[in-house]
Parts: C-alpha cells; sequence; structure tokens
C-alpha cells in the first residue's frame, strides 16, 4: 500500500531506481516516472491502464533543461513559457531523440511543463531526469487533486505518494501546439484561453480535433465518474427526485436534498470552482444516490474549461 508522505529524498530514491509515484502539481496529482527510462514510463501506462496511444506529459523545472527534450522553441511558444511558466500551460514542441517513442505514443512532438509547485520542483531540481507524469487516475476517471484521492485509487500499485496539499488551480494544463509559428489549443485547461489571447492575440481552438485522435484528453468520455452525470443546459433545473444529487455553481437546487448538492463556488469565482470540481464530482460519486446533475458554469475563464470536462463526464439526457 502506498504511503503518504512529504519526504523528497524518499522520493528521489524510489524515481531514481525507476519506480513511478504520486506527485503534486497546481493543477492535478501526477504519476510520475523518468522520462528518460523507458522501463519507467511503461510501468506508468500499466499502474494507470492507460491505452499505448495516450501520450505523456513531461515536466521539469527549467527552460534550459528542455535542451534535452526539444530540438526546437518557436518564438510563439518563448513568448508563452516566459510569461506562464511555472504554470497550467503544457506545450507541445518537436521531439528531441532523448524522448523514447513511448513517451509520445510515437508523435513527433512531446508535450513539455514546468509546474508551479514548491514541492515538486524542489524534487524536479534534485533530479538529473525529467518526469513523465500523466494524471494520477485509473484511465477515464476523474482526476486526483489530493494524496489521499491518488492512495485511493493507486495506492496498492505504487510504493509512495508525495503529498503537497490540495491542488490550486484543480483541473489539468492548457494544451498548446503550434503550427507554422501560430498557437492552437487543444485542451482547454488551467490557464484561462483569455490570458493566451491577451498576451499573443485570437488563437485557434481545436479541441475536438480528428486530425489529432491520438490525444484522449480530447476524447468525447472521459474524465467521468461511476454514476451517471447530466449537464443540464444554462437556465435549466433538475425534476424532483430523492434519489438525485447535483453539482452547482453557486447555489443549490429547489427539490433536490442539500445534502446531496455541492456548491462549487458560493461567491461564484470560477477559479475556486475549479479548484473544488474534481473532488466533489469524486464525493458525489460516493454519496447513496443513483444519478449526478451538473449545472453548466458561465463561460468565463476557467469555466469553458470545466463545461468541457463535464461534457466528457456526462452521460446522453
Ligand atoms: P494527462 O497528463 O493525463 O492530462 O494527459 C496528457 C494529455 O496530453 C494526453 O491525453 C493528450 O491529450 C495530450 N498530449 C500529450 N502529448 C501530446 C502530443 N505529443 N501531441 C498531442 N497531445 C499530446
Ligand atoms: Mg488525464
Amino acid at each position: 500500500m502506498a504511503q503518504i508522505g512529504t519526504d523528497l529524498q524518499v522520493a528521489k530514491k524510489l524515481l531514481e531506481a525507476g519506480n513511478v509515484i504520486g506527485i503534486p502539481t497546481e493543477t492535478v496529482y501526477g504519476l510520475a516516472g523518468n522520462a528518460l527510462n523507458p522501463d519507467a514510463v511503461l510501468k506508468i501506462f500499466q499502474v494507470k491502464n492507460r491505452p499505448s496511444f495516450d501520450p505523456l506529459i513531461v515536466h521539469t523545472d527549467s527552460i534550459h533543461k528542455l535542451d534535452q527534450l526539444v530540438t526546437a522553441f518557436p518564438e510563439a511558444a518563448l513568448r508563452l513559457a516566459n510569461a506562464f511558466w511555472p504554470g497550467p500551460l503544457t506545450l507541445l514542441l518537436p521531439k528531441h531523440d532523448l524522448v523514447p517513442d513511448l513517451v509520445t505514443a510515437g508523435l513527433p512532438t512531446v508535450a513539455v511543463r514546468i509546474p508551479n509547485h514548491s514541492l515538486t520542483s524542489n524534487l524536479l531540481r534534485s533530479l538529473d531526469f525529467p518526469l513523465a507524469a500523466p494524471s494520477a487516475n485509473p484511465f477515464g476517471y476523474i482526476s486526483p487533486t489530493t494524496a489521499q484521492h491518488v492512495a485511493d485509487q493507486l495506492g496498492a500499485q505504487i510504493p509512495y505518494v508525495l503529498d503537497g496539499g490540495p491542488s490550486n488551480v484543480g483541473i489539468e494544463s492548457t494544451i498548446v501546439g503550434f503550427e507554422n509559428n501560430k498557437a492552437v489549443v487543444f485542451r482547454l485547461g488551467g490557464l484561462a484561453l483569455e490570458q493566451i489571447e491577451q498576451l499573443i492575440g485570437p488563437v485557434a481552438v481545436r479541441t475536438h480535433s480528428t486530425s489529432n485522435p491520438k490525444a484522449p484528453g480530447m476524447l468525447s468520455s472521459h474524465y467521468a465518474p461511476r454514476k451517471p452525470l447530466i449537464l443540464l443546459s444554462a437556465g435549466e433545473s433538475p425534476d424532483p427526485d430523492e434519489r438525485a444529487g447535483a453539482l452547482v455553481f453557486r447555489e443549490p437546487f429547489g427539490g433536490l436534498q442539500n445534502d446531496y448538492q455541492l456548491v462549487l463556488s458560493p461567491t461564484g469565482d470560477p477559479n475556486e470552482a475549479a479548484k473544488n470540481l474534481f473532488a466533489y464530482l469524486r464525493a458525489l460519486d460516493n454519496l447513496p444516490i443513483d444519478i449526478i446533475y451538473a449545472e453548466p458554469l458561465p463561460n468565463v475563464g476557467l469555466g469553458w474549461a470545466m463545461n468541457d470536462r463535464l461534457r466528457r463526464a456526462s452521460v446522453e439526457k
């Protein structure tokens, strides 16, 4: 059973020996292993039960260390990196030969990110290799935002979870790639689109791309609880039902038990809502209810990314 702790030396030794462990980041917890060691990378796929066509994000602590991971850094990428790293932004850049093909699922680009979490930054600084780390959940289930979430689901298969407290942002990183030097958003996430556009102007958003079927963060069913989740339309209320719960933005619906309704942000703050999103979905999944209703969030800031997650978590009405 995984031990939960805050000991960087233990984490470092386990990673150096080729093990995979849980690590905190500001987006969600990651399942981390040496990105340059194919055996460690293979373990990540096995523990998560992740299909090998789903590429991993590689984490490091400084732009200089990316020299060994990517072969080019387009101007637009550098501007984004300088503005938003460390932070919830992943860049897709041409892959260096040193990165095993397993990491990128054979793609010519590698996903890279500098996370913004002091414990994990210290860990990365102490290692002489980068960490491949997808979200530390079984494939397709809700991403973990606490060390306990990781231990609950993957604890039997990994030795250690580094505990850095609840993730501050709470949803996965925004993924940006480049075509002819122009930025394209492939996954909405913890860095708001507005912030990117303020810096580099309007960008294309292609989160349902069929030209990139190898990116399951974009699969139409993903991030899902075990219970059926129905995403309501804006302004719509659920039918009164005593076996239903709800994930709501600012206030509970009438007609459903209040105990079974979780309020993401009573003050209407999208950042607070994002921080609570996955933990509340998990909590609803564990309540004695048969169905989860979710209210869509206003399409501002992280609201876009949260609605995207809820859509992928939902079943058809
Ligand atoms: P996760 O770390 O679990 O949030 O998932 C990583 C996601 O990053 C994948 O599911 C893909 O959507 C995306 N990704 C990683 N590497 C690439 C790549 N080289 N090209 C396109 N998408 C990628
Ligand atoms: Mg994931």
